[in-house]
């Protein structure tokens, strides 16, 4: 069989196997796509089964999450951790609490975490987890509760050898905290490895809360460079306004770029003034309510409940929100009006078709997998702190962070180049540089 056959073959087995788990497929599609050079090359890696290895998940559970609201009513969640491939280290990936969680998008945040991990370098495998609890307008105690009962069955699961849980969307600081502390008094251990994403007083590292959004400016930065450009005097639009939305903002204001415009999942908002992160973060991180009130609160920004913040004309965009919030009509609009990069802060926010929008348009398109490795990277950062009983300074840490993000940038493109592609073909380098990590690691530990 050819290998395009090959891989067709192995693709169909997939979806059979993982019937409704669209973004699964979405996810191992894209990848998939990118090995033909690869496995024409090393027909090894196809003796060996590798592929059908990779995407199938060593171990997942699904568990019940019984809790008790505010008004005693019993409410039943469902839990999720997928561990998906241990080669390189232990599991590693975040939790997502948000409604619209189950197998499928969990599946697919672990198959990307696979190769986003391996890109970094660093000695951790790909997992991801979560349940379809809403967090929003929860009140402390309701969280608390919930996290107690998630973690009473997690927490079986973990360790910090073994799986390593961080934040994702609906889990922050306050979160991390009620996981932690059950897993301590179920455990009866301190074991300040089996979480990250900690505060900094009780175990967390610095610059982890700003890693994922600083690294996504970080990695634009370095495919602007490529051109000569920077983001000096650039208009930005950045979608979400949550940890990875706020601190890219953060960020490309301190590179003297200007972000006009974000939003969350009611709407977006444009402040031709820039975004005043310090109102963004009052609303979002501590009064925790919608993004008109900032509209309210400033007259020189307009919030609108129509259309998607990329109608806003801008030099770059980077997609901060959620999966497939970026389809082909808003990229369309952005090369419309001459974007010229989009990183991704978020994990697969541009659907296949928008990326083919921006590849014929000659936009540099940096993927999710490379251009957002800058949490997990510090998160593998925090690892080794507490590994070693240690704390680094903000800018010891940051500047570790700064020379990953770096070191990935360059690595996709040499990789890119190898397998006989443009060297700006971001999507190729991070899948094939991540993929031969992982399958020479599996191929050394045998049929596992
Ligand atoms: P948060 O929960 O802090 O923020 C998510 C933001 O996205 C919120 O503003 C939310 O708005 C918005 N959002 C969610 N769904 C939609 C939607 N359908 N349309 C528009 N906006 C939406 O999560 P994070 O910032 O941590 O995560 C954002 C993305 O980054 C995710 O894809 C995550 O997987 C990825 N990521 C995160 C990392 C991290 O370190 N945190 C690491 C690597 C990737 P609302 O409040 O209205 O729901």
């Amino acid at each position: 069989m050819d290998t395009k056959a090959y891989i067709e073959d192995v693709y169909g087995q997939i979806c059979r196997r993982s019937a409704g788990e669209g973004e699964f497929h979405q996810a191992v599609d894209e990848v998939l796509r990118s090995l033909e050079p690869v496995l024409e090359r090393h027909p090894e890696y196809v003796d060996a089964g590798i592929v059908e290895r990779m995407s199938e998940p060593e171990r997942q559970v699904m568990f019940r999450v019984p809790w008790v609201d505010d008004q005693g009513v019993v409410r039943v969640n469902r839990g999720f951790r997928v561990e998906f491939n241990s080669a390189l280290g232990p599991y590693k990936g975040g939790l997502r609490f948000h409604p619209s969680v189950n197998l499928g998008i969990v599946k697919f945040l672990g198959f990307e975490q696979i190769f986003k991990n391996a890109l970094t370098g660093m000695a951790i495998g790909g997992g991801k987890g979560g349940a379809d609890f809403d967090p929003k307008g929860r009140s402390d105690g309701e969280v608390m509760r919930f996290c107690q009962a998630f973690m009473t069955e997690l927490y079986r699961h973990l360790g910090e050898h073994t799986d390593v849980p961080a934040g994702d969307i609906g889990v922050g600081a306050r979160e991390i905290g009620y996981l932690f502390g059950q897993y301590k008094r179920i455990t009866n251990r301190y074991e300040s490895g089996v979480l990250t994403g900690k505060p900094v007083a009780w175990g967390g590292s610095h610059a982890r809360t700003e890693a994922t959004g600083y690294g996504t400016v970080y990695f634009a930065q370095e495919m602007l460079a490529t051109r000569g450009q920077s983001f000096e005097g650039r208009r930005v639009v950045v979608s979400g306004s949550g940890n990875v939305a706020v601190y890219a903002i953060e960020k490309v204001h301190a590179l003297g770029g200007r972000v006009i415009a974000c939003s969350d999942s009611s709407g977006y908002l444009v402040d031709e003034e820039g975004i005043d992160l310090d109102l963004l973060k009052d609303i979002k991180e501590v009064r925790r309510e919608r993004i008109s009130a900032y509209a309210d609160a400033k007259p020189t920004a307009r919030f609108s409940a129509r259309g998607t913040v990329y109608d806003v004309p801008c030099d770059l965009a980077l997609p901060c929100a959620t999966q497939n919030e970026l389809r082909r009509d808003d990229a369309a609009a952005l090369v419309k009006n001459g974007v010229i990069a989009v990183a991704e802060g978020a994990n697969m926010p541009c659907t296949p078709e928008a990326v083919e929008v921006f590849r014929e348009g000659g936009v540099l398109f940096g993927p999710g997998k490379a251009a957002n490795a800058g949490g997990v990277a510090t998160s593998a950062l925090e690892m080794q702190q507490n590994a070693a009983r240690d704390t680094w300074s903000f800018q010891q840490t940051e500047s570790r962070l700064a020379a990953i993000m770096r070191d990935v940038h360059a690595q996709c493109r040499e990789t890119a180049e190898t397998y006989g592609a443009n060297a700006d073909d971001y999507v190729l380098g991070a899948n094939i540089t991540g993929f031969l990590r992982v399958a020479d690691a599996m191929t050394a530990q045998g049929v596992v």
